[in-house]
């Protein structure tokens, strides 16, 4: 539940129910709004049956919410998180770009695309170096390797760095290195490593799993809160449908409908979803066209012969091109790129 405090209620006020909540063994997430301020409570809300909170001074109503999740939740939080990564904020006031290829490959490849998609006007470089395939017989990533390397693009070209963590063991060697990590579809609903990753300090990028409802993913994302992280932005990457002639389909829709149920931003990455190149172009538009906070991109400098998702990855002038023809779509969604 919520407790909704009347606005101009003097910080004495929500000391006191704040402290109420927290005598009684619950957990009080507070939001200070521009005039009013909302006290989340997580918890067994039956140990406050016999505490009249809506007669304590300044106490406006007390609104249940019924959805598992919370701390991810709107009505805990009604104004859009900004998650910042350094100096770059994903949030409703900027786009976000992180491109780069699919896997690290090795060094020179990964300075290659660095330094072009910083050209282009990306904030982040993205590239994997634990990657999930499909096939065990697939490549599978330099690991600590490529981290190294996605540390020495991030310094080389002032760009932030997002590698994918797979494991653990894998967060403990990011956080050496990264800015930023993610979680892949393919684990969504891996709990344990979502509570590592709420536990690793790093802000996390929450990719929707292929089979996942929008409630799931918000549910996969207040693990992560819940274990002392706010620091969570989602990405809309495609789902499994009966259509085969893209990779996935890109729900759209999940962006205003998460916009509509919690105050996390949302990015959203057309490469996984189509799996073809010239699809990707169109579906970044439409993106920022319907509110998303940003975009993941895959770009390699030689996509015939990359070791992984060549066929959905820009050159450097298709890169270029979409990056140019998106700052008409920014302006009118009122952001900045
Ligand atoms: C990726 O971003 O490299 C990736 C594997 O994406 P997803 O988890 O969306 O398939
Ligand atoms: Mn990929």
């Amino acid at each position: 539940m919520i407790i909704v405090m009347k606005p101009g209620a003097p910080k004495s006020a929500v000391d006191k129910v704040e402290e109420l909540i927290v005598t009684k063994g619950l957990e009080a997430h507070l939001s200070q709004g521009k005039e009013v301020t909302i006290i989340g409570v997580v918890g067994n809300k039956n140990k406050l049956l016999n505490e009249n909170i809506e007669l304590m001074p300044f106490v406006d109503k007390i609104v249940p919410v019924t959805e598992s999740y919370k701390l991810t939740n709107k009505k805990f939080h009604p104004e859009p998180s900004r998650i910042k990564v350094g100096d770059v904020e994903i949030g409703p006031d900027t786009l976000t770009v992180m491109a780069g290829p699919c896997a690290v490959e090795n060094e020179e490849q990964l300075m290659t695309i660095a330094r072009e998609v910083k050209k282009a006007g990306a904030q982040f470089v993205r590239g994997g170096a634990y990657k999930p395939r499909t096939s065990p017989y697939s490549f599978q990533g330099l690991e600590e390797e490529g981290l190294k390397y996605m540390a020495k693009a991030g310094r080389e070209f002032g760009l932030k760095t997002i590698c994918e963590v797979i494991s653990a063991e894998a967060i403990d060697a990011a956080v050496k290195y990264v800015d930023m990590i993610q979680i892949g579809a393919r684990n969504m609903q891996n709990f344990q490593l979502l509570r590592e990753a709420g536990q690793s300090g790093l802000p996390v990028l929450l990719k929707r799993g292929l089979a996942a409802t929008i409630d799931e993913w918000l549910n996969a994302a207040e693990y992560i809160i819940s274990a002392g992280n706010p620091n969570v932005v989602l990405c809309e990457r495609g789902i499994r449908t009966f259509e085969t002639s893209t990779r996935n389909t890109l729900d759209l829709s999940a962006v205003p409908v998460i916009k509509e149920k919690s105050h996390l931003p949302i990015i959203v990455d057309p490469s996984h979803a189509t799996g073809v190149y010239s699809y990707v172009s169109p579906l970044a538009k439409a993106a920022v066209a319907c509110g998303a906070d940003g975009l993941m991109i895959e770009v390699h400098n030689d996509p015939a012969h990359a070791l992984s998702d060549g066929p959905q990855s820009l050159t450097f002038e298709n890169f270029d091109r979409l990056m140019a023809d998106l700052q008409g779509y920014v302006k009118l969604a009122g952001r900045t790129l």
